[in-house]
């Protein structure tokens, strides 16, 4: 079974097929603002300009006519960006006469981890430019264990970025000033109950570097502040649902110190550590495209009428059926 899988939440349009075993192809054309984070209606004209040339990519390596379904991500996202993506599914499951099944985004982060992965029963910590949540499987849903009360890592991350003259995305780049950082400056640790708020934390980084601290000792302090918010939270969650697995996914995955961070806590507990490679970390077609799959065969497609994009779609809104 071969289904084409489009993302476009966010920065970054992907689009990629995929068999039961693995990505055949994944064509990926980022959005990069000129200026200030991610502007909802330029990135959604990115999405529309750069779209057919995309597809025109995918379809170079796989014959249209072999395709068994469209998967697109219908939520959560930027209401602009998701409805070029949504457009595209559409009008592609017409075309080809194929079914059309609108994934959530957040979900599809959890699947491609799982797929790739040894994962069985895991904690899973979501941490991306617009979502941080830790979360876990309870019968048929995904459960949110704890969330962002405000902005998610990433978004923290490029900001204090932006602040500091970087480009777009800041994550990365902070993670390589933050090598070279030694001295740990104290700033706000917010950890509330099950959840967690980085907005802070921004603020007094922001007047910490008006100060004139080191931009490598700021970028350390942050990150050690902000990883370890996340890891109390997912061991406390493995603690409280005795649970001895976790899986990192979302773009924010990609930085080494909070990988670090999560297997040193994970050995302390003689728990598993998991996380998928690097293409499928960040916000990725075959994500999308492995999900659909999974909802096609079980049964479970969008009809046209109903596949109206869903901006505020929650992980914990979705019945799992496998
Ligand atoms: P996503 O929304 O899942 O695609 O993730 C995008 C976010 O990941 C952006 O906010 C990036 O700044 C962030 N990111 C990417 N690579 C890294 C890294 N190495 N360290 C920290 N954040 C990163
Ligand atoms: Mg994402």
């Amino acid at each position: 079974m071969l289904v084409l899988g489009i993302e476009g939440t966010a920065w970054n349009l992907s689009a990629s097929v995929v068999d039961e075993n693995d990505v055949i192809v994944q064509v990926s054309d980022q959005y990069v603002p000129s200026s200030g984070g991610i502007h909802p209606r330029e990135a959604a004209q990115h999405h529309s300009s750069k779209i057919s040339g995309v597809l025109k990519k995918v379809f170079n390596s796989v014959d249209p006519e072999s395709i068994d379904g469209v998967a697109f991500s219908i939520g959560p996202g930027m209401g602009p960006c998701l409805r070029v993506v949504a457009t595209a599914g559409r009008a592609i499951s017409l075309a080809l006469d194929v079914p059309l099944v609108g994934v959530n985004h957040c979900v599809a982060h959890i699947e491609a981890g799982m797929w790739k992965t040894d994962a069985v029963d895991p904690v899973i910590l979501y941490a991306s430019g617009g979502n941080s949540q830790v979360i876990s499987r309870r019968g048929n849903y995904y459960r949110v264990f704890g969330e962002t009360l405000d902005i998610g890592i990433g978004n923290a991350l490029d900001k204090l970025g932006r602040e500091m003259g970087l480009s777009h995305p800041g994550g990365p780049k902070i993670e390589k000033l933050a090598r070279e950082g030694k001295r740990y400056h104290s700033l706000p640790y917010s950890v509330k109950g099950m959840d967690f708020s980085f907005s802070g934390l921004v603020t007094s980084a922001k007047t910490l570097l008006q100060k004139g601290i080191k931009r490598e000792d700021l970028c350390f302090s942050f990150q050690e502040t902000a990883f370890s918010m996340l890891v109390e939270v997912t061991e406390r969650a493995m603690a409280y649902l005795d649970k001895d697995e976790v899986l990192l996914v979302g773009g924010v995955g990609a930085n080494s110190r909070l990988r670090q961070m999560l297997s040193v806590m994970c050995s302390d507990r003689s728990a598993r550590f998991h996380c998928p490679p690097d293409h499928l970390m960040g916000d990725n077609g075959a994500m999308i495209a492995h999900t659909g799959m999974k909802m096609l065969t079980h049964g479970l497609k969008t009809d046209i009428e109903s596949s109206k994009v869903k901006p505020d779609y929650r992980v914990d809104e979705v019945e799992i059926p496998w």
